[in-house]
């Protein structure tokens, strides 16, 4: 719902926009929201701002950082051989294709094929490993993956017994259109993993080789994106933010052809392979495929199979259940997308089979993380229209949950079709609501005033008027003190440097710092408050790209120190530092462009 409270703040941070000295006019930006909304559903338009607080306590504290690093859990598996990965429950529940081999097609009646992975050709190398996963999630001792029997299987060069690769079958509505069968055309399920703490997850392949869906491609993942997902997914997770996780990436010697920017400059780049985990990785795409083939009956059963599986709250003999499993997924994309917000992560391909049903990230491409603040920071180059630029995600949301209700509608009678559409009506406040609170909780504000909301689009404000850098303007307001905040010497705080510059900025302190006067609780607790929840190290696309730069030799020791320094985004770290991570990013990387090619 939205309050009276968040009023004044909604309509400061619509100023925000239009005032924006991009290549956006007030009218254009408006053009873009009104017909964007109109093409949905006719909801008020999602307002676009803000942002993140990691709910899980234990990405925060400094002894969780030593301890991630050094910590042996007892009791892990030491032999392959007793790892047992089965993809039999979700052969049993769904019907599998009847045609047999990797010949591109058009698949009916089924939610998966098998498909058995293609080695990578040439040595192989393990290239990066989270432990946290190898460990954590799978039970596995990490001295483990030293093993060829590991690189095997991690490469997709070797099963493990029993197991029957499958990939599965989904379409999606791709730029806002439907785009028929897509699928896996790269990744293969190897299995699920029942961990000791009872938790199911699917282990998938990306750049495995070819399936039934690989359409025109080659069935192949490059080094650079499979750096780029690797680090990513783990970097996401600490950041608390719902996603995918990566447990290995595999690097080869295998050719493989990528026009990067789509300019007629083909280039050779090297193969890989990243061994990546979901509890699910069922899309809206999945449904989608089915409600569009008008396979009602295999809707249903996959429907039923998710609900049962991942929304265990909800009554498997509820006649509504299939608008509660609705109104979950609604709220909780809404929630994800705050959280990309909140910390300026755009995704940068929010088509509905890149949208997963769990409401986690999944199938990172070329996502961005802002860095000057801009509502219009479009991460993919390949993304002309700016469609999913970064202020946009939240109304994408919206018309990818328009997609998946459309995609119920075959199993909803007339009067829960009216219902689901009530509750997508309800998704922009569940928005605006959460992205308030975060955004509260990233200035450090408790309890409720009436300028609040002034305060936060004001400051947005003159960010995007000074281009400051979004992740560093929090960071440095979180770890400067009341008194250093007053006497404004920002000779240290570059991102504040650049902030004060705006003629506003010392009316906004001046409000910002009577606000914080007015909390019960020392300036400490603000600024460790504050700290917990602004990181100091997000995966900048030059971190990325300087790590990726040296894998070409075969070091992949920046790769290590940015999975190690991004598993504890909030803490500052000696060797991060020394490499620049939390500095004003170097001149070169304002050149750098990341496009759909991968
Ligand atoms: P993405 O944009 O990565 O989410 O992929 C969209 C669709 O294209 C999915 O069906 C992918 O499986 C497929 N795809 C992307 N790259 C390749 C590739 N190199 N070979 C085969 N299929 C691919
Ligand atoms: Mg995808």
């Amino acid at each position: 719902m939205v309050t009276k409270r968040l009023v004044p703040w909604l309509i400061a941070a619509e100023i925000a926009l239009c005032c924006s000295v991009e290549t956006h006019t007030m009218s254009s930006i408006h053009t873009v929201f009104v017909f964007a909304v109109v093409a949905a559903v006719s909801v008020p338009p999602v307002h676009v701002l803000e942002f993140c607080q990691s709910t899980d306590p234990d990405c925060h504290s400094h002894d969780t950082f030593r301890s991630r690093w050094n910590k042996s859990v007892s009791n892990l598996t030491q032999n392959l051989d007793r790892f047992s990965i089965s993809c039999k429950k979700l052969m049993e529940s769904f019907p599998v294709d009847e045609v047999d081999g990797d010949f591109v097609r058009t698949v009916k009646n089924c939610i998966f094929s098998k498909s058995i992975p293609t080695p990578l050709k040439g040595p192989l190398r393990l290239a990066a490993v989270s432990k946290d996963v190898i460990e954590g999630i799978l039970d596995l001792d990490l001295a483990l993956t030293q093993s060829d029997d590991f690189l095997g299987f991690v490469s997709g060069s070797q099963l493990l017994p029993g197991s029957e690769p499958l990939t599965h079958r989904y379409g999606g509505h791709q730029f806002g259109y439907w785009a028929g069968q897509l699928g896996d055309g790269r990744a293969h399920a190897l299995g699920q993993y029942t961990n000791r703490r009872g938790e199911v997850w699917e282990l998938q392949l990306k750049g495995s080789g070819k399936t039934p869906y690989s359409r025109s491609g080659d069935g192949r993942a490059v080094i650079r994106s499979s750096v780029r997902e690797f680090l990513c997914s783990e970097a996401m997770f600490a950041l608390g933010v719902p996603t995918s996780r990566a447990a290995t990436l595999v690097v080869s010697e295998e050719p493989v052809f990528r026009d990067q920017f789509y300019n007629g400059n083909m280039k050779t780049e090297r193969g890989a392979v990243v061994l990546r985990l979901a509890k699910s990785w069922f899309r809206i795409g999945s449904l989608e495929i089915l409600a569009k083939s008008g396979e009602v009956d295999l809707l249903r059963k996959l429907l039923d199979f998710v609900i049962e599986e991942h929304f265990t709250s909800i009554n498997p003999d509820d006649p509504d259940k299939y608008l509660v499993f609705y109104s979950t997924v609604v709220s909780e994309t809404a929630h994800l997308i705050a959280h990309w917000m909140s910390v300026g992560f755009a995704h940068g391909v929010c088509n509905t089979d890149n949208f997963s049903l769990l409401s986690i990230t999944i199938d990172y491409g070329p996502f961005g993380f802002m860095e000057s603040y801009n509502p219009n920071f479009v991460p993919n180059t390949s993304d002309d229209e700016g469609r999913y630029r970064i202020g946009a995600q939240a109304d994408v949301g919206l018309f990818n949950l328009e997609k998946l209700l459309l995609a119920l509608s075959p199993v909803l009678s007339g009067k829960q079709q009216k219902e689901a559409y009530m509750i997508l009506k309800g998704y922009a406040d569940i928005y605006q609501e959460r992205i308030y609170e975060l955004f509260k909780a990233k200035l450090g504000l408790q309890g409720e005033e009436e300028d609040d909301g002034y305060i936060i689009a004001l400051l947005l404000k003159l960010m995007e008027d000074t281009r400051s850098d979004f992740t560093m303007t929090f960071r440095e307001l979180s770890e400067l003190s009341d008194q250093q905040l007053q006497n404004q010497d920002f000779t240290q705080t570059w991102a504040l440097e650049d902030l004060s510059s705006h003629e506003l900025f010392s009316d906004w302190l001046g409000l910002y710092l009577q606000r914080l006067s007015r909390q019960n609780e020392s300036d400490v607790d603000r600024q460790n408050r504050m700290k917990n929840v602004n990181p100091r190290y997000v995966l900048r696309n030059w971190m990325a790209e300087s790590a990726i730069k040296k894998t070409e030799i075969n070091d992949f020791s920046e790769v290590e120190l940015l999975h190690r320094t991004l598993s504890s985004p909030f803490v500052t770290q000696d060797t991060a530092e020394k490499a620049g991570y939390a500095a004003r990013p170097p001149q070169w990387a304002r050149r750098l462009k990341v496009s759909c090619s991968s």
